[in-house]
């Protein structure tokens, strides 16, 4: 068991709509874990009809958006023509490539949201690569120890999900409908981090609160991972990522030229991004840039 660890509290943050989230990565503490460079956490929420999300058009680059949703339901819009309803269950993935445009909201008889957004990191290699959307309806799950577990990306206790990442990395929900105690075997190439996302939990021995971010370095070969009857865990892990990376705003990129470069096409509204069709409302605008271009 590694006691090499860093604990990464979460701060608060708000998305589209005013919908306060947890984010635990980037942090000054930990800004990638593999490829995996971004981690909101969204609810469980309850709101009034049509108070719900509503993220306006956006641009990425140089990223995937991976969504993971536990409750409600969310549509998705893209500049690629793309429009997919995401339920409880499901993984959205947009892979941004060199430049898309998207819109989230809940639809207008939602009430409830709970969902993980997660961004990953493109290596330089197909950073450039032409934009798409994947949607996954069925992953694979199982039962381990009492707990249900969900792969959300990657390869894990000979599993594999079809969710096209491109670079070694995993992702796995549980959820604890008892309390369970696992001991699960991990990739001692891969660096890893646990975060409850209804807690509170304990990992390696580290009692977690829900959002709290527990970083595990490369070498760890068990995770000892105590879940309370009704919780539930999100585990990320991969290589170490090894690229020098920009995350600015809703770019990912190699070097600030390139960001720079993002954020003057999107104001220009280049056709670089597209057009999403569909959404009622404005697109968002890109701050100015935070260094001299
Ligand atoms: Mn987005």
């Amino acid at each position: 068991m590694s006691e090499n660890f860093t604990r990464i509290p979460s701060r608060a943050a708000e998305i589209g709509g005013g919908v306060p989230v947890a984010r635990t990565l980037p942090s000054r503490l930990r800004r990638t874990i593999g490829a995996w460079c971004f981690l909101d956490h969204a609810g469980p929420a309850h709101f009034a009809p049509g108070q719900g999300l509503r993220v306006g058009p956006h641009p990425h680059t140089g990223l995937q958006t991976f969504t993971w949703m536990l409750e409600g339901e969310v549509l998705h819009r893209d500049s690629l023509g793309n429009e997919q309803l995401i339920r409880p269950g499901q993984v959205n993935l947009m892979t941004a490539g060199r430049g898309i445009a998207h819109t989230e909201e809940s639809l207008a008889g939602q009430t409830r949201l709970h969902t993980a957004q997660l961004w990953i990191a493109l290596p330089a290699s197909v950073a450039d690569m032409a934009p798409r959307f994947d949607h996954y309806p069925d992953l694979p799950r199982w039962t381990e120890g009492g707990a249900q577990a969900v792969l959300l990306a990657g390869g894990f206790m000979g599993r594999q999900a079809p969710v096209v990442v491109h670079s070694p990395l995993i992702g796995v929900d549980w959820y604890a409908p008892q309390d369970v105690a696992l001991n699960l075997p991990l990739d001692p190439t891969f660096e890893y981090g646990v975060v409850p996302l209804t807690g509170p939990a304990t990992a390696q021995g580290q009692a977690l609160a829900a959002d709290e971010l527990l970083y595990l370095p490369p070498g760890a070969g068990t995770l000892r991972l105590d879940l309370p009857a009704g919780t539930r865990a999100l585990l990320i892990g991969g290589a170490p990522f090894g690229e020098d990376i920009t995350i600015w705003w809703n770019f990912v990129g190699h070097g600030k030229p390139y960001i720079a470069q993002a954020q003057r096409d999107w104001q220009a509204s280049s056709t670089r991004f597209g057009a999403v069709h569909g959404y009622d409302g404005p697109r968002l605008e890109a701050p100015p840039l935070p260094w001299a271009a």
